[in-house]
């Protein structure tokens, strides 16, 4: 059984007397050991789909089963224990407690999660960062890049098997994001299940599997072969994507 498995995954929000339909219908499986990314217009829908994911939100219809649990139905209380225990958020705006040191900012979900020897711990997943020399330092000392890089230690402090990150290099020039993504490499090489959320083509080249949204749909959902990963990087996002006759991705998967 697929470790994500979301079926006809809705979300619907209601302004006013207007319905917006941010997820209008999605299902799709995603293994253990994947790595995805999630592509599409401002306002298709791919933050409101990784909110689901990250079990920060419920759907207004459709099913999602992680790890073989239906978790689309379960309590508040259940859901933020299946946040804190399986899930890593990694965020645009990082999301830090601005005044409290590195290493209290990756231990939070341990001390969530009742855990002992949280400083430890919290040490630990700042070194796989190659932050742990910067512990005793608040974000607000700290560069973009490292403060992202506090922000994959928190996702990843309890060992989740998933970590969504949802424009995790938005925020940053592209040498630094390119040194997120290596992390996130490194995380999908020693067994985590990555899934990216980016509008940069030349990022989701760099996973292996490319889905993406229009309208609140899945519109493509295909493995990432040597020569897509060519044409992604070389040509224009949307261009490259819908393709000419011909294209690579206008072929069936
Ligand atoms: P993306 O991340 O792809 O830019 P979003 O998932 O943020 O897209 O948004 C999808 C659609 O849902 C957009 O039309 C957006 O305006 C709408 N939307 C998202 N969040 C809310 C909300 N909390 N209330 C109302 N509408 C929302
Ligand atoms: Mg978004």
């Amino acid at each position: 059984m697929a470790l994500i498995q979301v079926k006809n995954l809705k979300r619907t929000y209601r302004m006013g007397d207007e319905i917006v339909r941010a997820l209008a219908g999605v299902s799709v499986d995603i293994d253990a050991g994947e790595c995805v990314s999630i592509t599409g217009a401002s306002g298709s829908g791919k933050s409101t789909f990784m909110h689901l994911l990250g079990c920060l939100d419920r759907p207004s219809d459709g099913t999602y089963h992680l790890g073989g649990q239906l978790v689309s139905s379960c309590t508040d209380r259940q859901l933020a224990k299946i946040r804190n225990s399986q899930i890593g958020f990694v965020f645009q705006t990082f999301n830090l407690i601005n005044r409290t040191t590195a290493v209290d900012n990756v231990a939070v979900p341990l001390i969530y999660g009742r855990e002992r020897k949280t400083h430890d711990k919290a040490m630990a997943a700042l070194e796989r960062v190659g932050l742990a020399h910067r512990g005793k330092h608040t974000p607000s000392e700290m560069s973009g890049g490292e403060r992202q890089r506090v922000a994959i230690a928190r996702a990843i402090v309890n060992n989740p098997a998933v970590v969504l990150a949802d424009e995790p290099t938005g925020n940053l020039d592209t040498r630094t994001g390119a040194q997120i993504l290596e992390i996130f490499h490194r995380l999908h090489q020693s067994g985590t299940t990555i899934i990216l959320v980016t509008h940069e083509m030349a990022v989701a080249a760099q996973t292996l599997r490319l889905i993406h949204m229009t309208d609140g749909l899945i519109d493509v959902d295909k493995a990432i072969t040597p020569r897509m990963r060519k044409e992604l990087v070389q040509s224009d996002a949307l261009a490259a994507i819908r393709g000419p006759e011909g294209s690579v991705f206008s072929q069936a998967s």
